[in-house]
């Protein structure tokens, strides 16, 4: 039997970066109950073990800890994976960080930081998984990009310029990446509730819920579901290097 086969045979290997918290726990949860081997990678160890211990489901879980910014530690956690699990079959991408400056008074070093994480984060995951998934003849990369990279937001130009970026590189990627099959997309989720908004600012909150159809945030595990059916096979074929925002008010396809 090829390697191939034998990857067929056994559940889907699913890497999760900011699986530790928010989207990336409610994403980890959906895969643990469809019975997914997993790879759990996070800078916060102490969340990714709770995470771990509270998982339900899962054929196999792994823990990773990284700074999705750092070249060598991403190398070195995907190898890791491949390692102890075979492959990667799917990579979500959901690590990143959010600061609300404006402009005027934002330090060069919050904005390096800001794209090293939300952006040079995504880049980098898929540049050392993309290979695997190529290797085991085809995966599927969902990288989570947000309604700021579409709309822009105050105080959010870092972050939004981010977003944009990761928008971008996922319609770039998912031309080059199809013809291995694999399928590359990202969702644009509008304002979610999680750790990442609580720094904002209660003005901005007020103002963002006012805008939403149902009045009120997103949760992580209404975000889930989307990206479990761009992992799907054949569902998730619809939609090779598109930008779906759930709770966002706008379809984008
Ligand atoms: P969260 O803060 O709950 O989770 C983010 C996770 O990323 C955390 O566990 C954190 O430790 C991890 N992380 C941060 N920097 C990292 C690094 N350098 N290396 C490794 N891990 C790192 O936030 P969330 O709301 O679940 O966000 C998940 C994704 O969804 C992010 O990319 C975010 O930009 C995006 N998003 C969030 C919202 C929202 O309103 N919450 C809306 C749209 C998009």
């Amino acid at each position: 039997m090829s390697s191939t086969d034998d990857r067929a045979a056994r559940p889907r290997t699913v890497l999760i970066t900011g699986a530790a918290s928010g989207i990336g726990a409610a994403v980890a949860e959906a895969f643990a109950r469809e019975g997914a081997r997993l790879a759990l990678a996070d800078r916060d160890a102490e969340r990714l073990a709770a995470l771990r211990d509270r998982l339900t489901g899962a054929a196999a879980v792994t823990t990773h800890t990284v700074d999705v910014a750092d070249a060598g530690q991403v190398a070195a956690a995907v190898e890791e994976v491949v390692r102890w699990h075979g492959g990667v079959d799917v990579l979500v991408n959901s690590a990143g960080i959010l600061t609300e400056v404006p402009l005027v008074e934002m330090d060069p070093t919050v904005w390096d930081e800001t794209i090293a994480v939300d952006l040079r984060g995504v880049f980098l995951s898929c540049r050392y998984a993309l290979p695997h998934m190529i290797e085991g003849g085809g995966g599927r990369i969902i990288n989570i990009a947000s309604q700021l990279g579409q709309k822009g937001g105050e105080g959010l130009t870092h972050y939004s310029a981010a977003k944009a970026g990761v928008i971008g590189f996922t319609k770039a990627l998912a031309r080059e990446a199809a013809p291995h099959h694999v399928l590359v997309n990202a969702i644009a989720p509008g304002p979610v509730e999680t750790p990442l908004v609580d720094g904002l600012s209660a003005d901005w909150k007020r103002a963002k819920q006012a805008e939403l159809p149902l009045g009120r945030f997103g949760r992580p595990e209404e975000i889930a579901p989307t990206v479990l059916l761009l992992a799907s096979d054949p569902g998730g074929n619809l939609y090779v290097g598109q930008t779906l925002g759930p709770n966002s008010g706008d379809v984008m396809l």
